[in-house]
């Protein structure tokens, strides 16, 4: 029998992972604007209400097509890879203006300035929804740590660090995800602890150290940590 199946978990069912309200819809996590098509068959799916729904979508446009735009040096949509991001920054140009005021030229140097409230919300964001999929625990409180460092701000030993799983001392609860990935040997999207979704563009870890750790790699770029109590 598929161990998914057998172990299917219910205590989500009812109530909206962002804030606990009734879930009058669902929820990708990630959203799909931080993926490329085509997307994973499996994609995680979250119960939350519209209203939570509908506060993320920009401040999620934004942070997808801010990261692609440092990754390229520009704002110019003819010069990014990923084409959904090249089709948002031309099919929007107040947005391509917001993120370019984020630009400044110092010197011989680019320094883009983030818009952090959207880019916190938006970690956060991305953290509940992990952790209470993997864990069927949702994390309504503030998180008691937040970490969200640009590739080349960390040292070697920070990277070395973040990489690592300490998933060995994890005991999962029967029935959760973080318990069925762990049954589940075929499951090739799940490796050193990593949860891959999209190679090169999204992945996540989840780990119950002094509380419930949420790591998140976006486009290889983005490096964030998040930490409930
Ligand atoms: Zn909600």
């Amino acid at each position: 029998m598929d161990p998914k199946k057998l172990f299917h978990d219910t205590r989500l069912d009812g109530t909206c992972v962002y804030c606990g309200a009734f879930p009058d819809t669902r929820d990708h996590v990630p959203s799909k604007v931080l993926l490329d098509e085509p997307f994973p068959l499996a994609l995680p799916v979250v119960p939350c209400c519209k209203t939570c729904n509908n506060s993320f979508s920009f401040d999620e446009l934004y942070i997808a097509c801010f990261i692609e735009c440092v990754i390229h040096g520009t704002t110019d949509p003819e010069k990014m890879s990923r084409t959904k991001i090249k089709r948002i920054l031309n099919e929007r140009p107040r947005l391509r203006e917001t993120i370019e005021k984020n630009k400044k030229q110092n010197d011989q140097n680019l320094i883009w300035t983030p818009d952090k409230t959207k880019v916190n919300t938006i970690v956060v964001k991305l953290a509940r929804g992990h952790a209470a999929y993997e864990l069927s625990e949702p994390q309504m409180s503030d998180p008691e740590y937040i970490r969200i460092a640009p590739y080349g701000t960390l040292s070697e030993e920070e990277l070395t660090n973040f990489e690592n799983s300490p998933n060995q001392s994890l005991w999962p609860e029967i029935g959760s995800r973080a318990f069925v990935n762990s049954v589940v040997a075929n499951n090739i999207n799940f490796e050193n602890g990593w949860n891959i979704i999209q190679d090169s563009t999204y992945r996540y870890m989840i780990s119950h150290d002094d509380g419930i750790c949420v790591k998140i790699v976006m486009s290889e770029y983005l490096f964030c940590e998040v930490i409930f109590s």
